[in-house]
């Protein structure tokens, strides 16, 4: 796996595909920075060993040109976190970015213009790819939150670098992350899955079954699993056509000798809201008209003794309605457990979508081994497919 620390850039030119597609508020301001501080690394090194960096990344969801999506909102942002200078091309592509770029000095920055201003950029467009790899000498992709899509930037380009492509530091450690838990993690090995539905996670739920020790089902999922089994679950969320699916899961984890942890209470709300009255409940015997929104202290304390078994943790949704103060104990609990099984010497990763957002909301991000990137990509690669960014790399 060839990364950064396999070249010497001095004097040369790192096209680098970032992820800064950042949140901005309405004044433009980026709300939060956290993928321009994950680049940071590659970018110093690149420019440390005397070669210079064009960044390229997409921002939203634009359709063509809109001045909203403009990269140019966070030059000034780039430039506080990296403490550089950084220029800006107004197109990503052409004449003016290839003076650009060809102008730079070791040691400076050009920022690209918004990929997906061009829509041959989500195409994979061959050609788009090709004019892209014209501003760089060496392709480096530190984008995870991209590398499951077979765009120009994030896997084509890739092509026209046969002998000079290599992953970023962000990217490696996405990578090592992922390998620690699929492939050599320290045994007793545990997934949490949580979230709102089975039919999300589900393949997650597959592929896992052949990696783990331990699974605990958490969140709105739990409810399809408990139903299918019997139970009476009020008005909890449930997928009814997955119903036969969980017990079949159920069955497998048997046969693989994987142990299948659920809530065995909730707190039960008679509303989805913050003021809802809320009762503690046997996960099997939930009121009509009330609907369980959060692990109860039981099911707590089981997972806690859980966790602090096992030396390999992967952390994926959260065990409630995290993001209403009243179903947010149990996803913090773990959060605690996580943390606590941490330091005392189990890896943990956590990654994809909710489980990110919970883990900053409660300020657990520094207490766990690490914190993926990546939602969809992460996903992906918990599925067990090999994203077609990286393969672009490794090929
Ligand atoms: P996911 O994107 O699949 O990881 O799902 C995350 C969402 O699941 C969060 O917005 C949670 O509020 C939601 N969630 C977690 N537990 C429950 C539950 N018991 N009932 C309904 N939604 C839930």
């Amino acid at each position: 796996m060839k990364t950064l620390n396999d070249f010497n850039f001095q004097d040369k030119r790192a096209l680098i595909r970032v992820d800064f597609n950042v949140p901005l508020n309405d004044d433009f301001q980026v709300t939060d920075a956290t993928r321009i501080v994950s680049a940071k690394p590659t970018i110093i090194k690149i420019l440390e060993d005397g070669g210079s960096c064009v960044l390229m990344s997409h921002l939203g969801r634009p359709k063509g040109v809109q001045d909203e999506y403009s990269l140019k909102h966070i030059v000034n942002k780039i430039e506080d976190i990296l403490g550089v200078e950084v220029k800006f091309a107004n197109d990503c592509v052409g004449a003016e970015a290839e003076e650009m770029a060809n102008a730079l000095e070791p040691g400076e920055i050009l920022l690209l213009e918004n990929l997906r201003f061009h829509e041959e950029e989500k195409q994979g467009d061959r050609h788009f790819a090709e004019q892209l790899s014209k501003l760089g000498d060496i392709y480096v992709n530190d984008a995870f939150g991209t590398a499951h899509r077979a765009h120009a930037s994030t896997t084509i380009v890739a092509e026209f670098f046969p002998n000079a492509k290599c992953f970023g530091l962000l990217l490696a450690k996405e990578i090592e992350s992922i390998k620690k838990v699929m492939e050599d993690g320290e045994k007793p090995v545990l997934a949490v899955l949580g979230g709102a539905k089975v039919s999300s996670k589900i393949t997650v739920i597959e592929n896992i079954l052949d990696k783990v020790d331990h699974l605990i089902i958490g969140g709105g999922m739990t409810f399809t699993f408990i139903k299918a089994q019997g139970g009476k679950i009020g008005d909890s969320i449930c997928e009814d056509d997955k119903m036969e699916l969980a017990l079949e899961i159920l069955k497998q984890a048997e046969t693989k000798g994987v142990k299948i942890h659920l809530p065995v209470d909730v707190v039960a709300a008679d509303d989805f809201s913050n003021t809802a009255n809320t009762q503690i409940c046997d996960v099997n015997a939930i009121p009509d008209g009330w609907q369980g929104l959060d692990a109860g202290p039981k099911s707590r304390e089981n997972f806690d003794a859980v966790v602090n078994q096992c030396k390999t943790i992967l952390w994926n949704g959260p065990l409630g309605v995290f993001e209403l103060e009243t179903f947010s104990k149990g996803t913090i609990a773990l959060g605690d457990s996580i943390a606590n099984a941490t330091k005392n010497g189990a890896f943990s990763l956590v990654g994809g979508g909710d489980s990110v957002a919970a883990v900053k909301q409660f300020g657990f991000e520094h207490k766990v081994s690490y914190v993926s990137t990546g939602g969809g990509a992460m996903l992906e690669s918990l599925e067990g497919k090999t994203l077609p960014g990286i393969a672009a790399i490794l090929n």
